[in-house]
């Protein structure tokens, strides 16, 4: 087992770091001031920002099969998981990079199922960064966790389908830059499958019907791109909108859900690692009962199980990438439920303790704590709840366990 990147991973994770450094983490408080407080966005030197990191080779890292005239780096999902740790730290670092959900898989989605004309109306302004995107699956009305319940219709009336619906927390929809949505919803509803019953459609947001309704808070803290709810009133697309095929909308979220789960895992550990800096250096510097708090064995017991349980759960992200890269996502469906469970539980696990570890003050914003410690709580729900990988863990285990057991004569 070879535990070492490639040397191009590796170039790029130097240049990374050098950027991350001088333009993130420098432009860091700003952030804070002018979207968190001002509530100001997209902040106006972002676009400056993504200049800078595309002149510097730094942009679309995420996308292994790029054809020769589309821009990016073309690393492999396994080298890219360490680059999607660097820039996991900041939460709004990855568009700096144009590597940020949902943007990235929906652009995935183009360059795997786009005709010409959908590539050059949409991907090719994604891979430029000059637009961003949207995914239109859940819905307020349905348990959506089972997306066979998806109940907005895609109807076909001549050249047109005519989209009617409600959906909510479409991440991206409050984005002004904001220009296309993918859009799951049901087509065939008289095909005997329950999985081939719906499609995708691409529905720009400028068309007449699409309205966003509220963007809600999460955990009380109100993302400015957006977690949006939405109504769709007889909202008119052409047939030439369709992604693919009609009934495969489930064959093409398969594709896109594997490494855009796996792309928030990587960026998790970076932010678990931030979380154990921040709890070492607390516990490096306060002192309660005459001693430093990372000599109380509590503390101490809660650095080691934090380091432990990081290495255990990079070692399972980085094994799901490698999966993909050699298998495709179906080779990896084990591996991706099990880290799309562990590493939001780390996360919250992590952040937890190192919000005690603070104190009073980790309660604050004056730490990024309360922020990582939500984002990794959200995780557990976000591109399905543990409960349904946890379903599927099982069934795949007791599949293999089977398929092991010597058969009667
Ligand atoms: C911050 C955020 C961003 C999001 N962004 C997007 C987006 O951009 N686009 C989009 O389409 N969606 C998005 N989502 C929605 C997310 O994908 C759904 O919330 C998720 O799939 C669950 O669907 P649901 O909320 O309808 O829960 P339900 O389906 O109602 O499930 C509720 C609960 O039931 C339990 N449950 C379900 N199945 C099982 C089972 N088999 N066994 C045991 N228990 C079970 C689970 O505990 C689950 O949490 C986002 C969500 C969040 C929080």
């Amino acid at each position: 087992m070879d535990f070492e990147f490639s040397e191009t991973s590796q170039a790029i994770q130097a240049r990374l770091k050098g950027f991350m450094a001088e333009h993130v983490a420098s432009r860091d408080p700003e952030w804070q001031q002018v979207v968190e407080r001002d509530g100001i966005f997209p902040p106006p030197f972002i676009d400056e920002l993504k200049a800078k990191a595309r002149a510097a080779g730094l942009w679309n890292l995420f996308l292994p099969h790029l054809n020769d005239d589309e821009p990016g780096t073309r690393l492999s999902n396994m080298d890219y998981a360490p680059c999607a740790e660097i820039m996991g730290r900041y939460m709004w670092a990855s568009e700096v990079f144009n590597c940020s959900a949902p943007d990235t898989g929906n652009m995935e989605v183009l360059h795997m199922f786009g005709t010409p004309e959908q590539k050059r109306d949409w991907l090719v302004p994604l891979l430029d960064g000059r637009i961003r995107s949207a995914f239109a699956m859940t819905e307020p009305d349905v348990a959506s966790s089972d997306a066979t319940n998806v109940r907005t219709t895609i109807r076909r009336e001549g050249d047109e389908y005519v989209v009617d619906g409600r959906k909510w927390f479409i991440t991206n929809a409050a984005d002004p830059r904001c220009k296309i949505l993918i859009l799951l919803g049901l087509s065939n509803p008289d095909r005997p499958e329950s999985h081939r019953r719906h499609s995708m459609v691409l529905v720009p947001m400028d068309t007449p019907g699409v309205e966003v309704v509220r963007n809600p808070t999460i955990m009380h803290h109100l993302a400015h791109e957006g977690h949006c709810e939405m109504r769709f009133t007889n909202v008119r697309v052409p047939v030439a909108n369709l992604v693919h095929q009609e009934g495969e909308g489930f064959a093409i979220a398969q594709a896109r859900l594997g490494p855009g789960r796996i792309h928030h895992c990587m960026r998790s550990l970076g932010q678990c690692e931030l979380a154990l800096e921040l709890m070492v250096e607390r516990a490096g510097r306060r002192k309660t009962f005459g001693s430093l708090l990372r000599d109380h064995g509590t503390v101490a017991e809660w650095i080691a199980l934090s380091r432990l349980e990081i290495e255990q759960a990079r070692l399972l992200v980085l094994k799901a990438a490698w999966l993909i890269d050699k298998y495709g996502t179906k080779g990896a469906r084990k591996e991706v439920g099990l880290i799309k469970v562990i590493v939001p539980r780390i996360q919250t696990a992590i952040c937890n303790r190192a919000i005690q570890t603070f104190g009073a003050a980790g309660l604050t914003p004056d730490t990024p704590l309360p922020a990582l410690w939500t984002w990794g709580r959200a995780l557990q729900i976000i591109d399905g709840p543990d409960e349904v990988h946890l379903r599927t863990i099982a069934r795949l285990e007791v599949k293999e366990q089977a398929a092991r057991r010597p058969k009667a004569q």
